[in-house]
């Protein structure tokens, strides 16, 4: 089944992290996992959301004239807006002079959407293209499964970052229509997975194997983001690199190290930050020691960028 309408909360033109070349991000909204770390909480939910951006406002009180009597929870320096309120908040965000009430999330036809990266198309060149992020795209994969064809049918390069958290049957029919899939295995014991991002990991090491031994494989690149004291463990990687080394041994893999930028997010959006502000980035000599470990499993392909 396709869809040719999607729910995406930002595109970044020019990226240059996300894939080989020049490239235009699109980010999908919605993701099944809730990891506390998450960098882009403003695509977890799926749908379109109103969100109040504290560090925006600046206490005019204009919004008071304007809003219904439901919408305002109270004001102390700044207003409090009950956001479960089912009424519009279209002109409250019309009227607020500091861009401090946005709308996150719009909905988007594939046609549309194509018309955008096509615009970026002179930029690629020759390795660079389009990747889809998120959230997590194969929550909306019928509409991705849309875009991909027409990206497809333009020539464009495609990459996707995934956890590959879904159905395998409905991953199987966009594998011919990506040039690079980025997979996030972050956790390989499965009830750590499960309390740290909300979700069990078997369905993702079963596609993650399915992927591995297909004519797809070197295609992938599986990532492990380094959050100091959840995924950081010599016992974590060793387990990963062991597992897709065992899938695959040409296996491309890559450490993300930490990086605390998505703090300032969740305070905007008032929405509780619950790692520990204090965590640092790995230092050379933990990162060189994860490295070894991995290179012990067998695995040769490994990405030392981040
Ligand atoms: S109108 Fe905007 S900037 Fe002014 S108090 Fe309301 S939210 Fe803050």
């Amino acid at each position: 089944m396709t869809s040719t309408n999607g729910t995406i909360f930002a595109i970044k033109r020019f990226a240059l992290h996300d894939g080989g070349g020049i490239r235009t991000t699109v980010f999908f909204k919605g993701c099944p996992l809730s990891c506390s770390w998450c960098h882009n909480p403003e695509g977890l939910n799926p749908a379109r959301e109103v969100v109040f951006i504290k560090n925006n406002c600046i206490g005019c009180k204009r919004c008071l004239d304007v809003m219904k009597a439901d919408q305002i929870a109270g004001f102390d320096g700044h207003p409090k807006f009950n956001f479960t309120s089912s009424v519009d908040f279209t002109l409250l965000i019309q009227n607020c002079p500091a861009n401090a009430i946005v709308k996150i999330g719009e909905v988007i036809t594939s046609s549309k959407l194509l018309e955008t990266i096509k615009s970026d198309q002179v930029f690629y060149q020759e390795k660079g293209g389009v990747t889809f992020s998120g959230g997590e795209p194969l929550m909306q994969v019928d509409f991705l499964e849309t875009v991909l064809r027409q990206c497809h049918s333009e020539g464009i390069n495609t990459a996707i970052e995934t956890s590959l958290y879904a159905p395998l049957k409905k991953i199987i029919p966009i594998l011919d229509l990506l040039d690079t899939i980025y997979i996030d295995l972050k956790l390989f014991n499965s009830n750590e997975h499960l309390f740290h991002t909300g979700a069990p990991n078997e369905t993702i090491l079963e596609n993650i194997a399915y992927i591995l031994s297909s004519p797809h494989k070197d295609k992938v690149i599986i990532r492990t983001p380094l959050i100091p004291g959840i995924t950081t463990s010599g016992q974590n990687i060793r387990a990963i690199a062991n597992f897709i080394y065992e899938c695959y041994p040409g296996v491309k893999y890559e450490l993300l190290n930490y990086n605390y930028l998505a703090e300032a997010k969740y305070e905007n959006m008032e929405t509780d930050f619950t790692l520990d502000r204090s965590l640092e980035p790995l230092c050379e000599s933990e990162l060189k020691k994860l490295y070894e470990t991995i290179e012990q499993e067998g695995i040769a392909n490994l990405i030392k960028v981040h």
